[in-house]
């Protein structure tokens, strides 16, 4: 059942509100069944689709499918800004990021679920930041600031995924490092080879600048990073197709469905402060107001 409602220009108002965020990757589209579908327009433009809000073990979520339900925006087409501003704006205070990666190691095979606990950023085009020197719409001109950024995900986020996934027997793989890449194209094996020599675990193209601007707006980040395929340097055939992403993510988006909704049961409430990336803007001055 979907209902519709429009939010206002700049996202704020009295509508529907959220707290938690899943931003759905690859072949997850739809996350509840009884929805109320939100438009939201932000000061960056348009997010990908409208914002999905629904409950899930009592407590209220947005869901925001990463590629446009009909995955028509590539990575590096994705309005990042607009996504988590659109979440914000709804009251979301903490995100999760499923998304589909490629595996650098023979033993992260397709099927494995990765919550890393660092990045390394190789995209190239993307809005980086909310704090880039250019006025809003509103007239307000954001400062300068530069965040800590050192622990990209949020520990106590990242503790309930750990703790969901075995609650459903599917035993993760407790951290490792995400690069980002550029896309949309796959890795040559050069560079496969190269990710892999660094020690690095997985390769996907929207890991970031989601995270980074998520820090950005003071919301805790979790990334969930299914692995769809061994990236060409970790295999021996011919590489990764897109076809093949997308079987993969299919085959398992119920069962990460499932923890998702365990996560949500025992993430943190908002107004708990015990984890360093809920305060990363407090007693900043930030020269533009956050919805
Ligand atoms: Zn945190």
């Amino acid at each position: 059942m979907v209902n519709t409602s429009t939010a206002d220009a700049l996202g704020q108002g009295t509508g529907p509100r959220a707290e938690i965020g899943v931003i759905g990757g690859s072949g997850f589209y739809a996350f509840l069944d009884d929805v109320t579908e939100v438009t939201v327009e932000t000061p960056y433009g348009s997010p990908s689709d409208s914002l999905f809000l629904g409950e899930v073990a009592g407590r209220r979520v947005a869901f925001l499918p990463r590629h446009g339900r009909g995955h028509h925006l590539p990575p590096h087409r994705i309005n990042y800004r607009a996504n988590l501003w659109a979440l914000r704006s709804v009251g979301v205070r903490q995100v999760l990021g499923p998304c589909a990666v490629g595996g650098l190691r023979e033993e992260y095979g397709p099927g494995t679920l990765l919550v890393p606990d660092q990045l390394v950023d190789r995209t190239k085009t993307r809005a980086q930041s909310f704090f880039d020197g250019e006025p809003l719409p509103d007239g307000s001109v954001p400062e300068v600031v530069h965040l800590p950024f050192a622990d990209p995900y949020c520990p106590a986020g990242r503790a309930a995924v750990l703790a969901a996934a075995r609650g459903r027997d599917w035993e993760p793989v407790d951290g490792g490092t995400m690069v980002v890449v550029e896309g949309p194209r796959f890795s040559t094996r050069a560079e496969s080879r190269w990710h892999a020599a660094q020690g690095w675990a997985v390769v996907g193209m929207t890991g970031h600048p989601e995270a980074a601007l998520a820090r950005e707006l003071g919301l805790r980040y979790t990334s969930l990073a299914l692995v769809t395929d061994l990236d060409a340097g970790a295999e021996t055939g011919d590489g990764v197709t897109h076809e093949e992403v997308l079987r993969v993510f299919a085959a398992n988006v119920e069962r990460l469905r499932g923890v998702l909704f365990d996560v949500v049961g025992v993430l943190p409430g908002n107004e708990d402060r015990g984890c360093p990336c809920a305060g990363a803007l407090d007693g900043l001055e930030l020269g533009i107001a956050l919805p």
